[in-house]
């Protein structure tokens, strides 16, 4: 085992010299897609997205709306689990085994798995590629230590939420072609053990919405001011959207989100939430904060969970009763409306109805 350790840290710091360099020329983005050559090599992504197909579904009324599904069958071989589930002889998994703990990637892998190691805001992270990913490029960024993926606001605490909106940034403003986002614990988080961002490169053009998801297609035109966000209340679940230089942002979005917590004292420990990022040309950074309720991690009528990406407003179907449906034409506009209105929670507590 001792050789193996030393055969991948000379295969991990060989990596991470030729990618800081990448990095160094061409920035983050250019060296996640390094890394992803690397990966793809190495046997480690399993799934090239050959077999993603995507469908759109614009609203009868609106041809501006609409909503995209993608349809992944590679998406469930996830389950059948990457990787060595037990540690070899002599060594011991660290905590639980956790997927993201550099330690366990080691004898998981078997040494197939490298990551890069980089700073954001003064903290250390390890990017992994995602083995199964769900859109180009797509990278976990992932503290370099085990520390949890939950919000401060959480019954037994835990991340800063100024912490989380500042990474998010400070990321986002690194790849200018990337999206990222935030899953909080039971909003789609699959890892709720250790701090995470999730990343990908902007997908090819649509026919319709062109590069835009549909959320950021559907608030094109709203902008924030200062610390306040613009709120959009039409779409599926409310959400509140900032943008403009990254430090603002981050500054502005962190305290507003903190304020936003004390107004909602009453049920803050049932909240959890999606924050999503995205640099537009020119170097701004849009930021997308969706509250989400803890019980209702799943939207109605879907397999999987409900996290960024379907905020986005691209669902992830994978198994044979959804392939079933969009092929008999069950599936439209409002099917997807109806899946993330099922998760949607008000950004502040209903007032009582007066007596
Ligand atoms: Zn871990």
């Amino acid at each position: 085992m001792l050789n193996k350790v030393n055969t991948y840290d000379s295969a991990w710091t060989e990596l991470n010299a030729a990618l800081r360099n990448t990095e160094a020329a061409v920035g983050l983005g250019g060296a996640v897609g390094a890394l992803e050559e690397n990966q793809r090599q190495t046997g480690f992504i399993k799934d090239q997205l050959s077999g993603v197909e995507r469908f759109v579904f614009q609203h009868p009324d609106h041809p501006s709306c609409y909503f995209r599904v993608q349809f992944n069958a590679k998406r469930l071989a996830r389950f059948n689990g990457a990787g060595v589930s037990a540690p070899p002889e002599g060594v011991i998994a660290a905590h639980d085994g956790c997927f993201l703990c550099r330690d366990n990637v080691i004898w998981q892998q078997q040494g197939a798995e490298l990551g890069y190691e980089l700073n954001v805001n003064g903290k250390a992270f390890h990017a992994w590629m995602n083995p199964f990913p769900l859109l180009p490029s797509h990278v976990v960024v992932a503290s370099s230590v085990h520390e949890t993926q939950e919000w401060a606001f959480a019954p037994e605490g835990g991340q800063d939420i100024k912490r989380v909106v500042s990474d998010l940034v400070a990321l986002a403003a690194r790849m200018p072609n990337f999206l990222g986002f935030y899953n909080g614990v039971n909003a789609g988080a699959s890892i709720p053990g250790h701090l995470h961002y999730q990343f990908f490169e902007r997908p090819p053009a649509c026919p319709i919405g062109g590069t835009a998801f549909p959320l950021e297609a559907k608030l094109r035109n709203l902008t924030s001011d200062g610390d306040i966000p613009a709120i959009e209340t039409e779409y599926p679940v409310p959400v509140a959207k900032w943008s403009g230089d990254p430090q603002t942002i981050s500054e502005g979005a962190g305290r507003w989100i903190d304020h936003w917590a004390a107004l909602n004292e009453q049920r803050i420990l049932r909240l959890t939430a999606n924050i999503i990022v995205a640099a537009q040309d020119g170097g701004d950074v849009d930021l997308y904060f969706v509250p989400r309720d803890r019980t209702r991690p799943r939207g109605e009528t879907m397999s999987g969970l409900v996290g960024g990406l379907e905020v986005l407003g691209e669902v992830v179907m994978s198994t044979p009763e959804e392939r079933q449906a969009l092929d008999g034409g069950e599936i439209d506009f409002f099917t997807v409306e109806q899946i993330l209105a099922s998760v949607r929670t008000p950004l502040f507590a209903e007032l009582e109805p007066r007596p």
